[in-house]
């Protein structure tokens, strides 16, 4: 019979060389990658195409909430994908509105904008800010020393560091950075143009620094008084990692004066797709109707397919318990971590964080790193690798685990241990 379509390509043999080759001629080179080629995974595991099993406590940064290859993930993909992808936003879909409204129920009155990534959502705030303080020509934004906000041209000028601003400056206006956890800094740093402070409930790329409740509270009442926008990015803490759904739900837990805290507008990614793409913004009233028709849109925001995975994942937690998981196992792989640094003060130097966001703060001078020039934390997380444990470097001394929700007991005590034996073996 006659050949109608053309040839295949050859097979590609997918090892670790070819996928290699194949990254080194074609993908751009923007991400140090670690030296890792991975083939599947399955709950808190991934396996390498060579077949060797890893322990994943760094659930793809922060996102992968059900651990990988969930049955439940992969069935409202299906299911959803038989029904309908997508339609655009011209059009009225169930699932983008059932999701926006466990969203409201799990934050508070409000609304929801759907996008695809936390940069995004990030974008949004931002876009949200300009608007509010429009008529009075305010447009600055106040973030915080060591923030990390998304690598959009806003997002790195709203980033508080400078290394991911070097090389494409200019710099958006309108940022202003200023001391994380200290209220009188913000208070000193508003001038008549400021509009709004954004702020992580916890801070992630800078090294796992959780807020405190008064700096919440204060900056409440500060943004009240000085009529600002309180904004917070809840992209890689929030959605249950703290043990409660955002953060500050967490921080502000039987602080008095915290029951009735809300920021006004709040962004959200990384675990509410649980690997699916999907971004998301909520907006206090009255600020939740200052984006209207026109103002503001994407084209992918809140398929019916990214939706139906979201309420999934959100109906397994909640079902499975799993806010109480990250709380108490957290606490207890957080407590096992102090223990190490009681123990060798030698190389590790400070445990912190809030559930399953937790970051270990490696000592100065290490002796068995001083032989490389790659940073502290690089170096740890390479041999913890090659010894079957991912996690993941915050800066140039601090190493993050941020599992899946769903990390069993035993796993985090094999991960404790794994990371003992590293421990110890640098002492
Ligand atoms: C990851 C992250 C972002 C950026 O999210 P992307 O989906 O990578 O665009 C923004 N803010 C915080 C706090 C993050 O951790």
């Amino acid at each position: 019979m006659k050949e109608i379509v053309p040839a295949p390509p050859a097979i590609v043999r997918n090892d670790y060389e070819s996928v290699r080759e194949l990254f080194a001629k074609n993908v751009v080179p923007s991400y140090g990658r670690f030296d890792l080629v991975l083939s599947h995974g399955a709950g808190s595991y991934l396996f390498d195409v060579t077949g060797k099993r890893y322990l994943d406590l760094g659930g793809g940064i922060a996102v992968c909430s059900l651990g990988h290859a969930h049955p439940a993930i992969t069935g409202a993909l299906v299911e959803q994908s038989r029904k309908l992808i997508h339609v655009s936003n011209l059009y009225f879909t169930e699932p983008q509105g059932r999701l926006a409204a466990e969203l409201v129920q799990r934050i508070g009155p409000g609304k929801v904008f759907f996008c695809n990534s936390g940069a995004e959502a990030n974008e949004g705030l931002f876009k949200l800010a300009r608007k509010f303080g429009h008529a009075e020509g305010r447009f600055e934004i106040l973030t915080a020393h060591h923030s990390f906000h998304g690598r959009t041209l806003a997002g790195i000028a709203a980033t508080g560091q400078d290394k991911v601003k070097k090389g494409f400056e200019p710099m958006m206006p309108g940022f202003r950075h200023v001391p994380y956890n200290d209220l009188a800094a913000a208070r000193a740093a508003i001038s008549p143009a400021t509009v709004a402070i954004l702020i992580e409930g916890v801070q992630g790329e800078g090294g796992v620094t959780p807020a405190t409740p008064e700096y919440l509270l204060g900056l409440r009442a500060l943004c009240d008084e000085k009529k600002l926008l309180l904004l917070m990015d809840g992209v890689q803490c929030g959605h249950y990692r703290t043990g409660k759904f955002q953060s500050f739900q967490r921080i502000l837990e039987g602080v008095p004066g915290g029951e009735n805290f809300l920021p006004d507008g709040l962004s959200m990614a990384k675990s509410l797709g649980g690997g699916f793409p999907v971004g998301a913004f909520w907006l206090r009233a009255p600020y939740s109707d200052l984006l209207g028709p026109g103002t503001h849109g994407t084209t992918f925001g809140g398929t019916p397919l990214a939706c139906a995975v979201a309420l999934k994942i959100l109906s397994v937690i909640e079902a499975e318990k799993l806010d109480e998981n990250a709380r108490t196992l957290g606490g207890g792989i957080k407590n096992e971590l102090a223990r190490l640094v009681e123990t060798y003060p030698g190389v590790v130097k400070n445990a912190r964080g809030l559930g399953f966001m937790l970051g270990l703060e490696l000592a100065e001078n290490i002796p068995a790193f001083a032989a490389r020039e790659q940073p502290a934390a690089l170096q740890f997380v390479n041999r913890l690798q090659a010894a079957g444990v991912l996690v993941i470097p915050a800066g140039t001394r601090v190493i993050r685990l941020l599992p899946a929700l769903n990390l069993q007991p035993s796993e985090a005590a094999e991960g404790i241990a794994k990371i003992e034996e590293l421990v110890k073996s640098l002492a």
